[in-house]
Parts: C-alpha cells; sequence; structure tokens
C-alpha cells in the first residue's frame, strides 16, 4: 500500500516538475507522519524516503525512542511550537519548520543545537491558523540570522483548506514574493491535495501525509 501510494506521489511530484521546467531534485518531499506509529516510519525509510515531519512534540518524543538508527533520516517539526518546548524541540529534530515570533527564534538559539528553521507565515485571515504575520517576517528572519546555531531556509505556509487546489494559488505565490523580497531560498508549500499548485509556485518542499499513508484518526 505505502509502496504504490509513494510511487504515484513521486509520480504527481515529477510531472508537476516536468510541467513547469523544474527538476525533482530541487523538491525535497516530506512525509507527514502524525498520528501513525513509529512501524510507518521504519517503513517509509526502507522505501528510501528520509525527511519525516511530525507536528507534536510529545508525540514524536514518545515514538522517537523506538526509531534509533535511522541513518540520514532529517526530522521536521511542522506543528505550532510553545517557547516553552524550544530546548526539548531542539533536542528532538532537526528541522522546525515553524518558527513564527522573535522570541522563539531566541529561544531556540538558546538551546545550542545546530538546527535548520523555516519561519511560518499565516497569509490568511482564519482566526485559528498559526504563523507569523507577513510584516514580522523580516525581523524574525533577522534574529534568525543572528544566530549562530540557526540555519535559515526559508518559509512555510498552510492555506486555508480546500479541496478545489486553485484556491491554494494565491497563497503559494504570496509566499514566494515575501521569501524574494526576504532574501532567503525554501518554500515549504503543498500538501496532498495541493502539492502540484505549490510546486508550480516554486515550492522546495512539500509535506505529504494523507496521500502516502491514508487517512489518520480525527484530529
Ligand atoms: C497534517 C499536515 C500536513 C499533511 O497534510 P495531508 O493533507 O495529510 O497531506 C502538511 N502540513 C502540515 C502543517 C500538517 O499539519
Amino acid at each position: 500500500m505505502l509502496e504504490q501510494n509513494l510511487a504515484v506521489v513521486e509520480q504527481r511530484i515529477r510531472a508537476a516538475a516536468e510541467r513547469c521546467g523544474r527538476s525533482r531534485g530541487e523538491i525535497t518531499l516530506v512525509a507527514v507522519t502524525k498520528k501513525f506509529p513509529a512501524e510507518v516510519i521504519r517503513d517509509a525509510y526502507a522505501l528510501g524516503l528520509r525527511h519525516f515531519g511530525e507536528n507534536y512534540v510529545q508525540e514524536w518524543e514518545q515514538k522517537s525512542q523506538t526509531l534509533l538508527g535511522l541513518e540520514g533520516a532529517n526530522f521536521h517539526l511542522i506543528g505550532h511550537l510553545q517557547s516553552n518546548k524550544a530546548k526539548r524541540a531542539s533536542e528532538l529534530f532537526h528541522t522546525i519548520q515553524t518558527v513564527d515570533s522573535v522570541k522563539l527564534a531566541a529561544r531556540l538559539e538558546a538551546a545550542e543545537r545546530p538546527l535548520d528553521v523555516m519561519v511560518e507565515v499565516k497569509l490568511s485571515e482564519e482566526e485559528a491558523k498559526e504563523g507569523a504575520h507577513p510584516s514580522e517576517v523580516p525581523a524574525i528572519v533577522d534574529r534568525i540570522r543572528q544566530a549562530k546555531n540557526l540555519r535559515i531556509l526559508g518559509l512555510m505556509t498552510m492555506p486555508p483548506w480546500n479541496e478545489n487546489a486553485e484556491l491554494s494559488r494565491p497563497y503559494f505565490k504570496r509566499l514566494r514574493e515575501l521569501a524574494c523580497a526576504t532574501g532567503v531560498d525554501c518554500l515549504s508549500m503543498g500538501m496532498s491535495h495541493d502539492l502540484e499548485v505549490g510546486i508550480e509556485e516554486g515550492a522546495t518542499h512539500v509535506r505529504v501525509g494523507t496521500a502516502l499513508f491514508g487517512r489518520r484518526r480525527k484530529e
């Protein structure tokens, strides 16, 4: 099942990249494993996946204990991070995609572990969505650049969910413009239903859960 799903996702990524003259190598597939057991990560690793996304520090803390020795695996935090969990997160993840304040950047610096980071940007007016306001992004990026242990990769966003993937496009365009204006390279945008649109708009990271692993238990 996972093997077939992965083949389909790979094909979708390749086709989208080809359509806009990009190479497959420019795009990192981050397999989103939240709510799935550790064995699923092991299976995905065996099929060659190396980037994994988890949403909750505590859930990942438990699962990671049984997942030692996955050489070369890169674990990304893609869910909201509270400042008081920054230190623990810095010990458990390689990449934090959800830095959304200067304060959080400072906490991650204080943890003194080498980390790749992205700034999560909130581009919609939805109440519930996490992320920094676009106007705050330059200050957060500057703060990250001052931190010796942090490496800024780029920006991440999650548009309001809609089954019509085209509705994600304006958000992805804005994220790209913002990255350009801020002088950062990576764009984490696009999920199971809208990864093609993300790639067409320049995504360097797509975060894919359902299309690989099936539906999650209700969140
Ligand atoms: C759950 C999640 C995803 C994956 O979504 P799917 O629709 O299952 O591909 C991607 N990004 C974030 C931030 C998520 O929370």
